[in-house]
């Protein structure tokens, strides 16, 4: 359902009377085309909007009051004007790669917290330490597979390793903090 905060909308400052920690909580932000961009606080979404730099697509359940006014509180806001956003640097480390798996062994898709990380072209084989090239396997298919790649080893990955791209970021190392993201975050 798509929800846009019009220019209607009284432009007043959002006073908190109290800490409130609704204005803590974590919105979606996404480019003009719709694509995920990253995640921000209902305080910060709220200058958007009311700079008229977003407008809300999804509405939470909370609200906010300022002094003579209660607004809704956006889930997912949409940037106005598409940006040309940097390429997200996310370290490549053991934890990020089993974080970007969703700890799912990439082989036989056991899922869980005792994983190795493979290489998929073998060390010994020049095979790189890369997102392209790191990915989470179970104890059993790591020795099933040994220092071979996958297919002389009777295994096939499940999906190609890449770089965490905004999406997979957020769903992987933010998490969908609302229902209301799913969709944009492709996990419908
Ligand atoms: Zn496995």
């Amino acid at each position: 359902m798509t929800h846009t905060v019009s220019q209607s909308t009284p432009r007043e400052p959002v006073v908190a009377p109290r800490p409130a920690p609704v204005l803590d909580a974590a919105v979606l932000v996404l480019n003009q085309n719709y694509e995920p961009l990253n995640v921000c606080s209902v305080r910060r979404a709220l200058t958007l909007v009311f700079g008229g730099k977003a407008s809300s697509v999804e509405l939470s359940d909370g609200r906010v009051r300022s002094v003579c006014n209660v607004f809704p509180v956006p889930s997912v806001v949409r940037l106005e004007r598409y940006i040309r956003a940097p390429r997200r640097r996310v370290v490549l480390s053991k934890r990020n790669v089993l974080k970007r798996d969703g700890y799912q062994c990439q082989y036989c898709g056991a899922v869980g917290h005792k994983m190795t990380i493979d290489h998929v072209v073998p060390k010994k084989l020049d095979g790189p330490e890369s997102w392209e090239n790191l990915v989470t396997a179970c104890v059993t298919c790591n020795a099933r597979k040994g220092d071979r790649p996958p297919e002389q080893a009777g295994l096939q990955l499940m999906r190609k390793p890449r770089r965490p791209n905004n999406v997979t970021f957020i769903r992987n190392f933010v998490g969908a903090a609302d229902h209301r993201w799913k969709p944009y975050l492709f996990l419908d």
